[in-house]
C-alpha cells in the first residue's frame, strides 16, 4: 500500500517532534508532505531536508520571508505565509491526513478547511474542540472524515472503545498525573513560580500545556474534548488522579468491567496509533516492563486545590459559549503568567472573572464563537491588568 501523506502543523513543537520520530520509524507507511511552524524556521529547514518536504508554512510573515531568502530549504520549496498559508497547506491535494499540533486555537480555520477538503484529522490541539467542538464535529460528520484523537487520554479511550457498542458504555475515566503540585497545600500554591510550574514530573511537553497540567486546566480541557469526541455528558466522564501516567485512561461498561490502556508516558504511542490506524506496527519507544516492580496508584482529584478543573467542569455544565470562554481566558492568563505579569493563583481567578463577565449564549455558528472568543480574551486582559495594578 502507498504511504499515507501527512501535513504536520506544529512540526517544530513537542508533538511535532514525536510525530517526526514515528514517521522516521515507518518511512514505508508514512510520508510528510507539508510542515508548518511560526518562529523556529531554521528547524523547519532541517526538517524539510530530513523528510524531503517541499511545502512549508510559516505563520509569521517576516520569518517566512527570511526563510524564503535564506537558501536553507530544499530547492523547489513553496512557502506559505500567515493564516492563509496554514489553511492552504492544510488542504494540499496530495495530503491524506492533517496533523493539528499547534498550541492554542489558531489552527481552527485550517483544520476546518482540511475537513472541507475531505482530509482525516489527527488532532492534538485540544483547544480547538473546546472552543468549537460542535462546529468541528458537525463538519467532520457532514464530510465523512475522521477526527482521530492524538491526546493520550482520548487515544486511550478510543482504543478501549474498539469493537464495543456505544450503548454499553457507562463512563469514560480520564486519568491525570496531577502535575507537580498534587501534594501541595493551598498555602504552598501561593508561592509557585514559573520554573516550578514548567517542571512536569512525567511528561516532556510544550510550555503552555505544561502550565495547564500544573493547574489541571489541561484535564478540564480534556473533559470537554472527550465530550465532543465521544458524545458523552459530564455525568459519564470522570477524572481520576494517577501519578505514574501509565494508565492513560479507561472505559467502564454497564456490566462494571473497566478496560484500560497502558503505555509509558511518551506521546509516540498515541501518535503512532492514530497515524497508522487501523494498522499496528512496531513502536518507537520501549513499552511497560512488568519484569520490574511497578505500582499504579489512583485517587480522586482535589477540586479545591485545583480550581481550574472545577471551573472547566462548570463551563461544560453551562454549555453554550462557556467552554470557549474558559479556554480563551485560560490562554490569556497562562500567557500573562509566562510573561511574569500575574501570579500563579491569578490564573483561576482571571478565568472565573471572565466566565462571570461574558453573557451566556448558545452560538449557532463559527462567527458567534469567534466573536465570544475575542470578547473573552479582551475581558480577561482587563482582569489581569487590574490584578497587576
Ligand atoms: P509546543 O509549544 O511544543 O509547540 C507548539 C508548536 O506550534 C510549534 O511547532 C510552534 O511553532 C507552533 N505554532 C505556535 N503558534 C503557531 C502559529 N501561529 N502558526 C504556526 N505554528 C505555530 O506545543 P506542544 O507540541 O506541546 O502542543 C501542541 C498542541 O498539542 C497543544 O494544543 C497541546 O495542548 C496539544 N497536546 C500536546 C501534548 C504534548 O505531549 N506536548 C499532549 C497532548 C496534546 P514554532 O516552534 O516554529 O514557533
Ligand atoms: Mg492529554
Amino acid at each position: 500500500m502507498a504511504a499515507k501523506n501527512i501535513v504536520l502543523l506544529g512540526a517544530t513543537g513537542s508533538i511535532g517532534e514525536s510525530t517526526r520520530r514515528v514517521v522516521a520509524k515507518h518511512p514505508d507507511k508514512l510520508n510528510i508532505v507539508g510542515i508548518a511552524g511560526r518562529n523556529r524556521w531554521k528547524e523547519l529547514a532541517e526538517i524539510a531536508h530530513e523528510f524531503d518536504v517541499k511545502h512549508v508554512a510559516i505563520f509569521d510573515e517576516a520569518n517566512c520571508r527570511a526563510a524564503e531568502q535564506s537558501g536553507l530549504f530544499p530547492e523547489g520549496t513553496t512557502f506559505y505565509p500567515g493564516l492563509e498559508g496554514l489553511t492552504a497547506i492544510s488542504c494540499l491535494a496530495e495530503a491524506d491526513m492533517l496533523v493539528t499540533a499547534i498550541v492554542g486555537t489558531l489552527s481552527l480555520k485550517p483544520t476546518l478547511a482540511a475537513i472541507e477538503c475531505g482530509k482525516d484529522v489527527a488532532l492534538a490541539s485540544k483547544e480547538i474542540l473546546v472552543m468549537a467542538g460542535k462546529v468541528v464535529m458537525a463538519a467532520a460528520k457532514a464530510k465523512g472524515v475522521r477526527i482521530l484523537p492524538m491526546d493520550s487520554e482520548h487515544n486511550a479511550i478510543f482504543q478501549c472503545l474498539q469493537g464495543e457498542r456505544d450503548i454499553d458504555v457507562a463512563k469514560l475515566i480520564l486519568t491525570a498525573s496531577g502535575g507537580p503540585f498534587r501534594e501541595f497545600t493551598a498555602e504552598q500554591m501561593k508561592s509557585v513560580t514559573k520554573a516550578d510550574a514548567l517542571k512536569h514530573p512525567n511528561w516532556d511537553m510544550g510550555p503552555k500545556i505544561t502550565i495547564d497540567s500544573s493547574t489541571m486546566a489541561n484535564k478540564g480541557l480534556e473533559v470537554i474534548e472527550a465530550h465532543w469526541l465521544f458524545g458523552k455528558g459530564r455525568d459519564q466522564i470522570q477524572v481520576v488522579v494517577h501519578p505514574q501516567s501509565i494508565v492513560h485512561s479507561m472505559v467502564q461498561y454497564v456490566d462494571g468491567s473497566i478496560l484500560a490502556h497502558l503505555s509509558p508516558p511518551s506521546m509516540t504511542f498515541a501518535i503512532q496509533h492514530v497515524l497508522l490506524y487501523p494498522e499496528r506496527a512496531e513502536g518507537v519507544d520501549a513499552t511497560v516492563d512488568f519484569t520490574k516492580m511497578l505500582s499504579l496508584d489512583f485517587r480522586p482529584p482535589n477540586y479545591e486545590l485545583f480550581p481550574c478543573l472545577r471551573l472547566a467542569m462548570e463551563a461544560m455544565d453551562a454549555e453554550g459559549i462557556a467552554p470557549a470562554v474558559f479556554n480563551a481566558s485560560n490562554e490569556i492568563a497562562v500567557d500573562a503568567f509566562m510573561a511574569d505579569k500575574i501570579g500563579y493563583c491569578d490564573i483561576p481567578r482571571i478565568i472565573e472573572q471572565t466566565l462571570a463577565a461574558v453573557p451566556a449564549c448558545d452560538p449557532q455558528g463559527l462567527d458567534e464563537i469567534l466573536h465570544a472568543d475575542a470578547e473573552a480574551r479582551r475581558l480577561a486582559q482587563t482582569f489581569f491588568t487590574s490584578v497587576h495594578a
